[in-house]
Formats: structure tokens, sequence, C-alpha cells
């Protein structure tokens, strides 16, 4: 009951943090010096005019960021000392510091930052044969509640600034630098939700796609939002080429409020709604995320009730067999269920995938390495 009652207040702060941003802004904004990794182009033309300085110089700084990968103001030799100056005093070139890096026999890398105020994050590395992926983390905590998470027990602790963000790929590419290799897709899949940090995860967005920061083409970069409503009818008026998942995890409303609270602020329904909006807006499909739970949501009888959920939306679902979370007690659907519910799902004709497993040697689920390293945040 006690347990209840503090993932409805959570979820009340979200809904109000959601609706009525002003009156959160002020308790929820960070105080810390900002990243240089936050400013879009234009903005640092326009920091760089309000300081004396030519908007060009924005081009530049931007090559040393994100072509050359300094890890310095210093390294920017081509601008002048006062201007390397100016930059030090008012933003931080590096805000996050490895703590961790553990690396798994498949190629995948788990990072562990460290934050400017103490706080840790992860970051995964995923190999693929098309590419190198990066899962980004957008909050330290969450608040959302989801049942089989380890990222969400302690709450939300505060939002990433959208350097905080930038930074994390900036991190992977200089390890990936060593091997002569690049990031070239990103999921906004790791801890937190997205969307509960929206302008922070558009800031991110807009950096890592243009073509003078990280240029990773919008068709490689996928969202994901547990579900909050409102901000999935703003994304869709964004009407970019960003792939965009849901996670669903369930075919009823009763049995997707068990598995994630978020789901009592934002019903099936309405969401469904949402979803349908925006597929119609953007011309685009939405890929539904589809945990697999043993014996809570993995019959026949429930891809059958999904399949008629979802019927008529152009999407896809992703299939993902869940491992034993140690704090929770959900255990892993055998495999021939997992192959049955696949089926299923494929003779009403829906478009869907198993995903593969990564990085299962090290603590690969999301939040697992942060809830067994807690002991490195200083506070
Ligand atoms: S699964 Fe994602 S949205 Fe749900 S609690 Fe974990 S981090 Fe938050």
């Amino acid at each position: 009951m006690e347990h209840k009652k503090i993932f409805d207040e959570r979820i009340n702060d979200l809904v109000e943090h959601i609706e009525q941003p002003k009156k959160r802004e002020k308790k929820e904004k960070p105080n810390l010096k900002e990243s240089i990794y936050s400013l879009q182009l234009d903005e640092l033309k326009q920091w760089l005019k309000e300081h004396g300085e030519k908007p060009f110089r924005a081009n530049q700084i931007y090559e040393w960021l994100y072509e050359k990968r300094v890890k310095t103001f210093d390294e920017m030799t081509n601008l002048s000392k006062p201007l390397r100056d100016q930059l030090k005093e008012n933003f931080a070139l590096t805000t996050l510091s490895t703590i961790i890096k553990q690396e798994s026999k498949d190629g995948t890398i788990k990072f562990l930052f460290q934050l400017q105020d103490g706080y840790s994050i992860e970051t995964v590395l995923m190999r693929h044969d098309y590419g190198n992926s990066v899962c980004v983390t957008t909050q330290v905590g969450c608040r959302i509640g989801c049942t089989f998470c380890a990222s969400t027990l302690g709450g939300l602790k505060r939002h990433l600034l959208a350097g905080e963000i930038v930074e994390q790929v900036v991190k992977v590419q200089q390890a990936l630098d060593e091997v002569d290799e690049r990031v070239s897709h990103i999921v906004i899949m790791g801890i937190g939700e997205p969307f509960d940090n929206y302008d922070a995860m558009m800031n991110f967005l807009k950096v890592i796609n243009h073509e003078k920061g990280l240029n990773i083409g919008a068709r490689h970069i996928t969202v994901s939002t547990s579900g909050i409503i409102p901000k999935i009818y703003q994304f869709a008026d964004e009407q970019l080429q960003i792939n965009f998942a849901l996670s669903l995890h369930a075919p009823n409303q009763e049995l997707r409020q068990k598995l994630m609270p978020i789901a009592r602020a934002y019903k099936l329904d309405k969401l469904l709604e949402a979803i349908r909006y925006y597929t119609n807006k953007t011309g685009r499909r939405v890929s539904f995320e589809y945990g697999l739970f043993g014996g809570v949501n993995d019959s026949v009888e429930h891809a059958e009730e999904l399949a008629k959920l979802i019927k008529g939306i152009k999407c896809h679902v992703n299939l993902i067999p869940v491992n034993y979370v140690p704090e929770r007690d959900y255990v892993r659907t055998p495999k021939n269920q997992i192959f049955a519910f696949e089926k299923t799902l494929k003779k009403h004709g829906i478009n869907v995938t198993i995903r593969r497993e990564q990085g299962s040697d090290i603590d690969a689920a999301c939040g697992q390495l942060r809830a067994k390293e807690r002991v490195h945040e200083t506070r």
C-alpha cells in the first residue's frame, strides 16, 4: 500500500510537470554550470555575438567539439586566448567522468559516468551488423515506476541537461575513435522517460542530427516513451523523421496499469488515439515494445488480445524476452512460448521481431549497473 502511495505521488508530480511546466520549472532545474554541448549552432553564434565575437567562430568551436572531439578548451588553438577563457568561465566541456567501462564478449560496452553533482548514469554501446548504436540516458533515476525496472526504485533525482545527453554520445565516440569506428545509431531508451525531459531531449536531437554536430541521420535515431499522451501529440506535430517507439507491454488497461503505474494517469484507449494521431500526422509507423514476462502477459490469449488492440495501426511489434530482475519477481518466458506469441501476431498480419539479447555477461539491463554501483555516487 505504502509502495502504491509513493508511486501515485511520483505520477502526480509527473502530470503536474507535463501539464503545468512553469510551476515546476524552478524546482526541477538543476543548478549546474551549463555544458557547451547543450548549445545548438545558432545559440552558440548568438552567444558569441553577445560577447563581442564573430559568429563564424561557432563553426570553429563545433568543429573542435564534434569533428576533432577535443577534451579541453585549450586545445581549440584557432581561438584567441581571451575567447577560450570566456568559454571556460561560462561553460563546462567535461561534465561526465567515466567510473566504469564494462565490455561484453559480444562487443557491447556499458559505461557508468559520474556527473558534476556526483550522481551517476549509464550509457550503453551496442554492436549490430548495421552499425554501432548508443543507448542514452535522459534522467537521473525515473518517476514512471514500471514494475519491471530497477532504474525507478529510487525515483527521479533530476533531469539531465541536453549537453549531458550529447556528451554521452561524444564520450562513446571518443572510445570508438581508438578503434576507428563510428557511432551510427542512437536509441533514447536508457534510464529515464525522455518525454518527461522533453525540451532537453529535443535540444539533444537537434545537436546530434545537425550536419556540423554529430551528423547522425534522423532515421538512425529512435525515441521511446512509456506513454505520456500530451507529449506524443507534441512530438507528432514536430514532424520529424525520427523513429518512434511506445513501451506497451500489455494488451489491456488492467494489466498495463499493474505493470506500469503511468497507465493510471494516461489510459490505454486515449494512448492509442494519440498513437493513431502520430501515425496519421507523420505517415510513419510506430514500434510497440512488448516485454514478455513469464506467466504475466505472454500467453497466446494475450497475443490475440494484443493483435485486436493494435489492428489497423501502422506498426511493428518488438518482443523483448525479459531477464530475471533481481529486485522484482519476474521470470523469463520459455522459448517455445516466445515463438507461439510471435506466430500468433504474424497470423494477424502484424510485423513482429524478437529482440536479440546483448551484453548478457555484463549488467546490461536498464539500470542494473547504476543500481549496483550506487556506492560511487557522491550524493
Ligand atoms: S522502463 Fe524506462 S520509463 Fe519505465 S521506470 Fe524504467 S526508466 Fe522509467
